[in-house]
C-alpha cells in the first residue's frame, strides 16, 4: 500500500482504455442476457435437481450415468439440438454408495450416533454389524499371541493416511481379516470427513471389509472408553456395493452452432462427477449448474454467436481429469483443438465469478472483449488480470496441455471453499443463489464475446506454460498438465556422439528406450540409466518430417569411477514444438 493513488489508477485503467466493443456483444443483447440471467434464472433449479434429485455422482456409479443423461436432456430442453453423451471409457468395477449409519450401543451412558465416512470403492458391512471395539494391536506378534480375541470385533486404530499402504499395516490387517474382524476404524484428521478412493480395483480382488474414517473426537471418545475398561460396542450399517463392469463413463456435449465459423469453438464447462461423501455442490455442482444455465440464457435470449459455443460436462475429473483428457486425446489429431479459441472452466466452488487470468498475448484482447462484464452486477468485482502463475487441477489443464487457451474462473465471495470441498458439508445449501445467477450470466456473456472475436485467441506456447508452472514436470503433473510429446532438437554439435547417432536439428525427441521424453532432463536421465545398466547402446525415437524414426546412440564412453552421467553437452534442446508451427 505504498502508492494508493497509482494502484487506484491501474485498477481503473482497463475500463478507461477499452470502452465495450459493441461489435462483440451489442448493448441491447447484453441487456437481454443480463435480464434473462438475473430475473428468470433457473440455476438453483438445475442445482437442486442435480444434487438433491440425483445426488452424489461418483464416476463409475449409476448416478453419474443418470446425471449425464439428465444433463443431455436439459440441454435439449433449452432447444439445443445436438446435445449428446460421449463415452470416454469403460471401467471394470462400478460402485454405488447407499445409506450409512453407525452408533455406540454400549455402554448406555456413552450411546450416540457416529459421524464417519468410508472411501469410495471400499467395502460396506454385511447388514447391521454390532461388536466390541478393540484397540489395534501394535505388532503382528501381539495379534498372533491372542488370536481368539478378534473374531466379530471392530478394530480401532490409526490405519489411515500413508500408513494404509505400508507393508507392515497390510500384514497386520490381513492377519486380523483371517481372524474374522468386522472392520477397521481410523480417525479423521479434524472435524472434516474427506471422501476419496481408488477406482483401480479388479472385480476378483475387490475389498471385503469396511474401513471407517470416524470423526476424530468420536474416535478419541471410543479409545478412551476402551482404555478405561468400559468395553464399548458399536454398530455399523454401511451399504457400499460394487457393480461388475464394464461401467461406461460419459462426457456430455451440446453446441450452440456459430453463424460464421461453426467449426470454431469456445468451450464452456465444468465437471459432472463428484465425490460421494455428500452431494457435490461446491465440487462441482455449481460448475454443472452454471454451464447449463449459461446455455439456457443464451438460447432464451435468442443470440447466435459467430463461432460455436460448445458446452461440456466432463466426468472422471476427480480421478485425474480423465474425461477431459480423453476428449483432448481423441481430438489431438483431427485438428479440432486448433479451432478452439478458449476453454472456460468453472470448478472453483460456490462463490461468484470474479475474473480470469490471461497470458501477455491474451490479456489486451480479453480485457477489451470482457470489458462490459462488470455491468452484470456492479456489486461484484470482475477483472481480467495478468496470469502470473498457472492454476491447474481442473479440466482446463487438459486443454492447456494441448496449447489450447484454457481458463479457470477466479471466484470471490463469502463461501468457505475448504469447509465444503470433498467434505460431508458439500450439500445444496453450500450454494449462494445470487452468486450462481451472476456466475451463469458472466459465463454466458464471456463465451459470447470470445466467440464473436475476429480471431481465435493466441495459443499458449509450451515454453510459456513451462515458465508459468515453474517449469518442472512433477509440478505440471500435479497441476494436471502433461505434455503429450517431445523435446525439439535445436542444435547438434559437430563430432559429438549425438551427431554420430544420426540425430538432426529439427527432430522431435520422443523416447529413449521405453521412457517418454517430455523435457530435456529426460534425455540425460534415459542415457544415464542405460549407461548404469551397462548397455552398449540405447535406442532413440524421434519424429522427423512426421515419421517416427529409430536411431541408436552408442554408449561407448570411457567408464569413470564416479557414478555421474556422461555430460550431454553435445546438444542443446528446448522444450518447444517446431517453431514454424507456433502461431503468432
Ligand atoms: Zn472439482
Amino acid at each position: 500500500m505504498k502508492h494508493p493513488s497509482s494502484i487506484l489508477l491501474f485498477a481503473f485503467l482497463p475500463t478507461l482504455l477499452s470502452a465495450q466493443d459493441p461489435n462483440l456483444v451489442p448493448s441491447a443483447v447484453r441487456d437481454r442476457i443480463i435480464q434473462e440471467g438475473k430475473q428468470n434464472s433457473q440455476v438453483a433449479k438445475h442445482l437442486d435437481e442435480l444434487t438433491n434429485g440425483i445426488g452424489p455422482r461418483l464416476t463409475g456409479s449409476p448416478q453419474a450415468i443418470r446425471a449425464a443423461y439428465w444433463a443431455k436432456d436439459k440441454f435439449q430442453s433449452f432447444g439445443i439440438e445436438n446435445a449428446h453423451v460421449e463415452k470416454w471409457s469403460d471401467w471394470k468395477v462400478g460402485f454405488e454408495r447407499g445409506p450409512w449409519s453407525g452408533e455406540i450401543t454400549s455402554p448406555k451412558s456413552a450411546a450416540q450416533n457416529l459421524h464417519f465416512v468410508t472411501r469410495a470403492w471400499s467395502a460396506g458391512t454385511k447388514g447391521r454389524q454390532e461388536g466390541p471395539v478393540l484397540l489395534l494391536p501394535k505388532t503382528l506378534e501381539e495379534a498372533k499371541a491372542r488370536p481368539d480375541l478378534y473374531k466379530g470385533a471392530w478394530i480401532l486404530g490409526r490405519l489411515g493416511g500413508r500408513r494404509r499402504f505400508s507393508p507392515k499395516t497390510r500384514k497386520l490387517k490381513d492377519f486380523l481379516k483371517t481372524q474374522g474382524v468386522l472392520g477397521f476404524i481410523a480417525p479423521s484428521r479434524n472435524q472434516l470427513l474427506i471422501t476419496s478412493g481408488n477406482f483401480r480395483i479388479s472385480w476378483e480382488k475387490r475389498p471385503t471389509l469396511p474401513e471407517v474414517t470416524l470423526r476424530v473426537d468420536e474416535f478419541n471418545k471410543l479409545k478412551d472408553l476402551v482404555q478405561k475398561g468400559e468395553k464399548p460396542r458399536v454398530l455399523f450399517d454401511i451399504r457400499n456395493h460394487f457393480i461388475q463392469g464394464p461401467i461406461p463413463n460419459f462426457n456430455v456435449v451440446a453446441d450452440i452452432v456459430g453463424t460464421e465459423k461453426p467449426d470454431e469453438y469456445v468451450i464452456v464447462g465444468g465437471h459432472l462427477d463428484s465425490w460421494d461423501g455428500a452431494t457435490g455442490t461446491t465440487d462441482n455442482g455449481t460448475g454443472t449448474a452454471t454451464t447449463l444455465e449459461a446455455a439456457r440464457i443464451l438460447m432464451a435470449s435468442g443470440v447466435r454467436p459467430k463461432r460455436s459455443i460448445r458446452f461440456m460436462l466432463w466426468t472422471g475429473e476427480e480421478q485425474g481429469l480423465m474425461g477431459s483428457r480423453a476428449y483432448v486425446k481423441k481430438h489431438r489429431s483431427d485438428g479440432l483443438l486448433d479451432r478452439v479459441s478458449a476453454v472456460l472452466v468453472h470448478d472453483g466452488g460456490t462463490n461468484y465469478c470474479a475474473g480470469l487470468q490471461a497470458t501477455p498475448s491474451q490479456l489486451p484482447i480479453l480485457r477489451k472483449a470482457l470489458s462490459g462484464i462488470d455491468k452484470v452486477d456492479p456489486q461484484y468485482e470482475f477483472e481480467v488480470s495478468p496470469l502470473r502463475f498457472f492454476v491447474g487441477g481442473s479440466d482446463h489443464a487438459s486443454f492447456v496441455s494441448a496449447k489450447v487457451p484454457g481458463f479457470f474462473w477466479l471466484q470471490k465471495g463469502r463461501a468457505n471453499y475448504t469447509h465444503t470441498h470433498h467434505t460431508q458439508y458439500d450439500t445444496y445449501d453450500a450454494a449462494i443463489d445470487p452468486y450462481q445467477r451472476q456466475s451463469a450470466t458472466v459465463i454466458a456473456l464471456s463465451a459470447l464475446a470470445i466467440a464473436n472475436l475476429d480471431k481465435l485467441l493466441p495459443r499458449t506456447s509450451r515454453a510459456e506454460i513451462a515458465r508459468l508452472t515453474g517449469g518442472n514436470r512433477r509440478r505440471r503433473f500435479r497441476l494436471g498438465i502433461e505434455f503429450a510429446e517431445g523435446v525439439l532438437v535445436s542444435r547438434v554439435q559437430k563430432g559429438s556422439p549425438a551427431e554420430a547417432s544420426g540425430i538432426k536439428k529439427g527432430d522431435l525427441f520422443l523416447r529413449i528406450g521405453k521412457n517418454k521424453v517430455e523435457e530435456p532432463r529426460d534425455i540425460m536421465l534415459g542415457i544415464f540409466r542405460a549407461f548404469q545398466k551397462g548397455a552398449k547402446e540405447v535406442s532413440l525415437f524421434v519424429r522427423r518430417k512426421g515419421k517416427e524414426t529409430q536411431l541408436k546412440l552408442s554408449l561407448n564412453f570411457p567408464r569413470r569411477r564416479t557414478r555421474r552421467p556422461p555430460t550431454p553437452k553435445k546438444r542443446k534442446m528446448e522444450p518447444t514444438r517446431k517453431p514454424n508451427k507456433e502461431p503468432q
